[in-house]
């Protein structure tokens, strides 16, 4: 049973006389593109069908390997290395061709993927294509522009607001083909029953008026319904640019039939995934964010009554209950660890030997974030890494205040 439903358009809009943006929608493969293209001479639809071709053809050569690949960590990291890999091939030869062929000089396009393999999936993204997932009545943007507008308001000097109307709100800072190379985000994250991904060419997402109403159009129970409606509203908008959107959507497990056992996991993914959100490593972060520190977290289960750490043995994790509770015991006292609370946020900074003993009271699930990985997490994403770590640094002071007994 496929337990993925999906549906995809595109449109040329009111103004324009071609239709550079490309998309597919292959369920089979369980594989989405949006891809926006651009050039001279008809070279933009050139680019991103051949960006769509190239990507999907290496991904289909390789298919038969992702199931067995998604079960291990280091599989993980392999499927993340062929998809940035595709891209990178595809923007290699479209920056070729474009360099034998004058008409189509300077062409290049868009690309964001979506790649779904059972409970998990993954986004590549290169340019202002978006990638937005619906879930639990909110929705959050997984792909993060890369223009030059984006830049200003990541770095402070540019409002939201204004970034709209700013001249150069479409300049991009990374495409497929203008250069050899290009550099890809990649992201691996969960996906729960119901969750709808949306993907879309900034023609449809520069006539959409806020989150809200996109929350509220994702909210249609039809799928296949979904990308008329939104290419409609675009059109109804004035159509100033090509249209295209992709919907897809995880089904809901009907409750009378049996639950296929990777889809068993899934509440407790959404419990662990509730805890992180409140937790304060994750304050202000972004959906990707919070999902990439979720992808640094081992889950554990303990007996009420069991010790899970002694005091002098080395730590380089941070615990974080998800659902009982552990008791701290050290020289200077005790002291509960419920829900959403933690112990050791300096084992995240620096191997340590632990000064507490750590006791589950109850049956208890719980989460180590491994020190080693969120430290290369901060050096590879150093955006997210200041985040982190600042708000590491506010908890760190806080429990020194909290010790000197003020
Ligand atoms: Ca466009």
């Amino acid at each position: 049973m496929n337990r993925f439903e999906s549906s995809g358009l595109t449109d040329v809009g009111q103004k324009r006389e071609n239709n550079e943006d490309s998309f597919l929608c292959d369920r089979s493969l369980g594989l989405y593109m949006v891809c926006d293209g651009m050039g001279g001479h008809q070279a933009g639809e050139v680019a991103s069908r051949m960006a769509v071709d190239i990507v999907a053809r290496q991904l289909e050569e390789s298919h038969a390997n992702f199931a067995d690949l998604v079960k291990t960590e280091d599989g993980q990291q392999a499927l993340l290395s062929l998809v940035e890999t595709a891209v990178e091939r595809a923007c290699k030869e479209i920056y070729q061709q474009a360099a034998q062929n004058p008409k189509q000089r300077g062409m290049g396009t868009t690309l964001t993927l979506l790649l779904v393999l059972g409970e998990k999936a993954i986004m590549a993204h290169v340019g202002d294509s978006r990638l937005y997932l619906y879930r639990a009545g909110a929705i959050d943007q997984l792909s993060h522009d890369h223009t030059f507008v984006a830049t200003l308001v990541q770095n402070g000097v540019l409002s939201p607001e204004d970034a709209k109307r700013h001249p150069y709100a479409n300049v991009l800072t990374r495409c497929l083909g203008i250069q050899e190379s290009v550099l890809v985000d990649t992201l691996l994250f969960d996906v729960l029953p119901g969750d709808t991904f949306m993907l879309c060419s900034d023609g449809l997402a520069g006539a959409l008026e806020s989150s809200e109403e996109l929350t509220m159009l994702l909210d249609e129970r039809d799928v296949t319904k979904l990308p008329q409606t939104l290419v409609d509203i675009a059109n109804v908008r004035g159509g100033s640019d090509n249209i295209t959107c992709v919907v897809v959507r995880a089904k809901r497990a009907p409750a009378d039939t049996l639950l296929e056992a990777d889809f068993n996991l899934t509440p407790e993914r959404q419990i662990q995934l509730n805890v992180m959100r409140s937790l304060f490593l994750c304050h202000e972060l972004r959906m990707d964010g919070l999902l990439r520190v979720l992808n640094l977290c081992d889950v554990n289960a303990v007996g009420a009554g069991e010790m899970l750490q002694k005091q002098g043995e080395r730590i380089d994790y941070m615990t974080v209950v998800v659902k009982g509770a552990l008791r701290e015991q050290g020289p200077i006292g005790a002291r509960d660890v419920g829900v959403g609370e933690h112990s050791g946020a300096s084992g995240l900074l620096q191997a340590h030997k632990s000064n507490v003993d750590l006791i589950a009271k109850e049956n208890t699930w719980y989460l180590r974030v491994n020190g080693e990985r969120f430290l290369r997490l901060t050096q590879r994403r150093p955006s997210l890494g200041v985040r982190l770590l600042r708000n590491l640094g506010v908890e760190l002071s806080r429990e020194l205040v909290g010790a000197g007994g003020d």
